[in-house]
């Protein structure tokens, strides 16, 4: 079955990189597949997950926003975070959440960003889906 390579990076380190099946990104209008042999194309990625599955295996990542490029033989994702499931820690996921929520119910305060509030919640939101997700699956892991 023929693949298509994907690379996952940030500014700070390269998270993935491996032939996949198939890749399931947060695109800025909705979820978009790609599959190998997919026309090259440019998109901008929101807050969400990214999926990749190789045979039986599935990873899954979340990315806070970024850059897909998809070219005729790889898909890049340039992230402005990413952590693979695996790696999201819970407790930070729900201090930021519980962060993010206060600053909104204060969020006719001056010092209040809620526009940067409103992100951080959906960032903690995600983190603390797709982590939780992986915990139901694979109990103890
Ligand atoms: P926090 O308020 O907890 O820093 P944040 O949403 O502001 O969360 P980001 O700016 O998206 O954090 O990411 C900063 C760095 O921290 C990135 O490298 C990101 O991968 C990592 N990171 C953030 N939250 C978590 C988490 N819950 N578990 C693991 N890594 C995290």
């Amino acid at each position: 079955m023929s693949k298509i390579r994907l690379e996952i990076v940030t500014a700070e380190r390269a998270i993935f990189s491996d032939d996949v099946d198939i890749v399931v990104a947060p695109g800025i209008e909705g979820e978009m597949a790609i599959l190998p042999h997919h026309a090259p194309l440019m998109t901008v990625l929101q807050p969400g997950e990214l999926r990749a599955r190789k045979g039986g295996e599935e990873y899954s990542l979340v990315v806070s926003g970024g850059f897909l490029e998809v070219r005729p033989d790889r898909v890049i994702v340039l992230a402005d975070a990413a952590e693979r499931a695996e790696e999201i820690d819970i407790a930070r996921a729900e201090e930021a959440k519980r962060r993010a929520e206060q600053q909104l119910a204060e969020r006719y305060t001056p010092e209040v960003d809620a526009a940067r509030a409103e992100a951080s919640l959906r960032r903690a939101l995600i983190r603390l889906k797709v982590a939780g997700r992986r915990r139901r699956r694979r109990p103890g892991a």
